[in-house]
């Protein structure tokens, strides 16, 4: 078992639950991926069944394991920062594809900056940017 498994199993049991064979699935298919539709996500773990995946990820949200990325009306699903590497999302508002980036050690800064001078510390953040991809700005 690897670490952020070990790192699941150790988060989850803390809060009362344990790790079962669906839950450590669900996580797996989750894990390095790209954000995934629910169905696509249904789809990645065929052998259980699709009650339990919703209330696995219900749970997972609970926890502070996976977080919804909404678009439009729409959302996709990934690991919090938690148990993947921090990064970003540009997300076109079209076809919904969800393109990662890693900050750069300026906007780090820019954040430390606009935090400072709000006289604001920061635990954590997210930032969302929309708006169309290559593909879709063709049309
Ligand atoms: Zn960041
Ligand atoms: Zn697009």
């Amino acid at each position: 078992m690897d670490r952020s498994k070990n790192q699941l199993r150790q988060h989850m049991q803390k809060a009362g639950h344990s790790l079962t064979k669906p839950r450590l699935a669900v996580f797996a298919a989750l894990q390095d991926q790209e954000p995934q539709t629910m169905r696509r996500l249904i789809a990645a773990c065929p052998s259980i069944d699709r009650a339990s995946i919703y209330r696995t990820i219900a749970l997972f949200e609970k926890l502070g394991i996976v977080q919804r990325l909404q678009i439009g009306w729409k959302y996709k699903l990934e690991l919090t920062d938690s148990f993947s590497r921090h990064h970003h999302h540009l997300t076109c508002l079209k076809c919904g594809r969800v393109i990662a980036f890693d900050e750069s050690t300026e906007l780090i800064k820019e954040l430390r900056w606009v935090a400072a001078h709000n006289r604001f510390k920061i635990r954590s953040h997210q930032l969302e940017i929309q708006g169309l991809c290559e593909s879709c700005r063709k049309d």
